[in-house]
């Protein structure tokens, strides 16, 4: 019997993405997996029942069985507990955890001996990159998020020349140039903005300039292990904050994406600072759901401050969930390849089999027989306990 893959409805609310696509489907069950489909799971994704049976799956509505006989169940948002008590002993779980945030879910996981995976720990390696949920989805939310700032501001983003006199292209400041910030400068650029970009890791500045934008010089580097940012120091936020001041006062648009793994976002613009900005300016907070980059984001609001919006989405990826599920089922198959035993010769067994000296997949397990094996998620959890 091989082994069966189950993709579920996602229930939480706002989420529009499913966890593989018709096409992924396909691949999985050419490697001889059973896959086994919620009615419905990709409907908010524009992927109807028909195209997940035509590519080999099972569709079935009932949810609890579905669950109740996973082997490895795939998702794209946290399970709630309710749905951790109807998987069996020993099953697979594979997609963002955000155990921080969900503490509770993963005592269920352990409670029920549920082998758990969170996508968002898969290690930044090269070997790893077609895995990388965490980029594909800040690539969507680069995107989206830009042209969501291109549809608040009241000014064109290119140059255009017509006969009613020429237009100057928008300035967009882009805050944080790792993933989601370099799509974010792209898309900016592609629509004829002049682009600047920050960020605190020098090595950043190579990216930002072959993307035709000005990076902004700031005497610090600040790059930490796994080329992920360092927090600043107060001194070093001072002369970050004072360098941005200019730029952000000179900016039609702000983007910003700046994140430091496990904290908080980083602070870098000041209500002081938005209260010196142009007129119809917009600021556009990628950071919005940990704790935002501008002092005033709340996230899911935009709000007006004084003559300056500022907006704080959350959940980008969902708002175009066609490419965001297609990018992330791609990351779900290749991950799931790596404990698959001979997936790719077309003869995939009953039983995951996981190699624990592979990097990836010793990196990203958090609960596995019973044991919370991630060592900061253990400690966090029994920090909450006492
Ligand atoms: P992230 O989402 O953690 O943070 C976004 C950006 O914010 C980062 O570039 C970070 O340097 C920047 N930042 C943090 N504090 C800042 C501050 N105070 N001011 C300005 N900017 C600040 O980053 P990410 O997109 O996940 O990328 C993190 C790193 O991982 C990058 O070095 C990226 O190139 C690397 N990466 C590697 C791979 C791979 O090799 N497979 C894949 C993706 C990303």
């Amino acid at each position: 019997m091989s082994m069966r893959v189950v993709v579920p409805k996602e229930n939480r609310a706002g989420e529009r993405r499913v966890a593989l696509v018709p096409e992924a489907v396909a691949r999985l069950v050419k490697q001889g997996l059973a896959v086994h489909v919620e009615r419905g799971a990709g409907q908010a994704a524009w992927f109807a029942d028909e195209h997940y049976a035509e590519a080999g799956a099972v569709v079935e509505t009932d949810a609890a069985a579905l669950w109740g006989r996973a082997g490895v169940l795939c998702k794209v948002q946290p399970p709630t507990e309710a749905e951790v008590d109807l998987l069996p002993e020993g099953a697979v779980l594979v997609g963002f955890l955000q155990a921080h945030r969900h503490p509770e879910v993963i005592r269920r996981l352990q409670a029920r001996r549920v082998t758990a995976f969170a996508m968002e720990r898969v290690p930044r390696i090269t070997r790893a990159q077609s895995m990388d949920a965490l980029s594909s989805q800040a690539t969507v939310a680069g995107y989206k998020g830009t042209l969501m700032a291109a549809e608040l501001c009241q000014r064109f983003f290119p140059m255009l020349t017509t006969a009613a006199g020429t237009i100057r292209p928008a300035r967009v400041l882009v805050l944080g140039a790792g993933v989601a910030g370099l799509q974010a400068i792209a898309t900016a650029r592609r629509l004829g903005a002049v682009v600047e970009a920050y960020d605190v890791r020098h090595a950043a500045r190579e990216q930002v300039e072959s993307l035709g934008a000005k990076f902004l010089q700031v005497e610090l580097d600040a790059e930490a292990e796994g080329g992920y940012a360092r927090e600043l120091t107060e001194e070093e936020k001072q002369r970050e904050q004072a360098l941005l001041w200019r730029s952000v006062e000179e900016a039609d648009v702000v983007i910003t994406t700046a994140q430091i793994p496990g904290r908080d976002a980083p602070r870098l613009i000041t209500t002081r600072m938005v209260e010196t900005m142009k007129p119809g300016a917009v600021v556009v907070d990628l950071a919005a759901e940990s704790g935002g980059n501008c002092e005033l984001t709340v996230p899911g609001e935009r709000i007006q401050h004084g003559q300056v919006t500022v907006f704080g989405p959350v959940n980008l990826p969902s708002a175009l969930a066609v490419h965001a599920s297609e990018m992330y089922a791609r990351n779900i198959s290749n991950f799931i390849a790596l404990f698959c035993a001979d997936a790719s010769e077309g003869a995939a067994g009953s039983a995951p089999a996981f190699d624990w000296e592979d990097e990836i997949l010793a990196a990203s397990v958090v609960t596995h027989g019973g044991e919370i094996r991630n060592a900061a998620i253990r400690e966090q959890m029994a920090g909450g306990q006492s």
